[in-house]
């Protein structure tokens, strides 16, 4: 048996909702969800496309609820585009219950593509998701290191400050629609930055997802982390990122690893080494400081807030 098939630390005891994750095919999905039931977590709000959620719901019924991918290769004929995201979207919600659609719109996908989170074009999807009370989960920044290596052309990416711009127009234009900006909203550096955001924009949530990047940053500075977070615990929902099949190999350890140091961050106390390689360390093994958060704030970003958020109940 794996040292990580059980949690580091086990205070929480409720069912917990994996509130940022990546389906594939039921198939390859299967392991994640055997790891995962070790942890506790038997409910997921998966991202991707239509067809993986499909079949993921029919494979683990009551288990996976889905955020569908749009696809972007029309949006040079932006009524075309229009058209067709809105009929997916009505398609995915009257066939597969979807609660959200998810956003992928990081420096490199903005540059590559010239499309911005706050693009006319994409209005009609959120007028749709409005209507139909669906959460848009978005991607927006990197980390701060990337701006050092992968993003030094700034002509070409622009500043990190600069790519929120895209964030802030759309939840000012759209404030019917619930927004939860995934790995903290892109910004865990700087906790300053989220609070203001959360001041201005009633509508805006953070997902904790993101392992390396959330154990580096908050283990950094886990008393302002732990702080922010007992301020801020209604606004926050817990995920992991974790990719089904990102790799054709993936192991039981791949994805055990990752949630092994979720539950030692939010749960722990004191320093643990942790598993994985994190190619953005300044020095590793990265320490991973447990921020022992009090048994209400884990309710909350474990199950409640994705619960409330998404309008879905946790299997038990
Ligand atoms: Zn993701």
């Amino acid at each position: 048996m794996s040292h990580f098939s059980q949690p580091p630390v086990v205070r929480y005891r409720g069912p917990m909702v994996d509130g940022h994750m990546h389906v594939r095919t039921a198939a390859e999905t299967r392991l994640f969800a055997e790891m995962a039931a070790g942890y506790g977590v038997r409910t997921f709000l998966g991202n991707g496309d239509l067809g993986f959620i499909a079949d993921c719901r029919r494979a683990f019924p009551g288990r996976f609820y889905g955020l569908v991918r749009l696809r972007y290769d029309l949006i040079g004929d932006g009524a075309a585009f229009g058209r067709c995201a809105t009929d997916l979207i009505e398609r995915a919600v009257a066939e597969e219950d979807v609660r959200g659609v998810k956003f992928w719109f990081k420096p490199a996908f903005n540059a590559d593509t010239g499309l911005f989170w706050d693009d006319p074009r994409l209005d009609p999807v959120f007028d749709l998701m409005g209507r139909r009370r669906l959460v848009a989960l978005v991607h927006i920044a990197d980390p701060d290191a990337w701006w050092r290596h992968a993003y030094c052309d700034t002509a070409r990416y622009g500043t990190k400050a600069a790519t929120y711009r895209q964030l802030v127009n759309r939840l000012r234009r759209h404030p019917d629609v619930q927004v939860q900006a995934a790995h903290l909203g892109g910004d865990p550096e700087h906790l300053d930055h989220l609070d203001r955001l959360l001041d201005e924009h009633p509508n805006l949530w953070f997902d904790l997802s993101a392992t390396k990047w959330m154990a580096r940053e908050l283990s950094r500075q886990a008393d302002a982390a732990r702080d922010f977070i007992l301020r801020r615990a209604d606004r926050l929902v817990w995920g992991s990122d974790l990719v089904v099949g990102r790799r054709p190999d993936m192991t039981f350890d791949d994805y055990a690893t990752r949630y092994y140091v979720h539950r030692h961050l939010w749960e722990g106390r004191g320093p643990l080494p942790s598993p994985i390689s994190d190619e953005d360390a300044e020095q590793e093994p990265v320490i991973v400081q447990g921020l022992d958060l009090p048994m209400d704030v884990l309710e909350q970003l474990y199950r409640l807030n994705a619960e409330h958020l998404y309008g879905i109940c946790a299997a038990e």
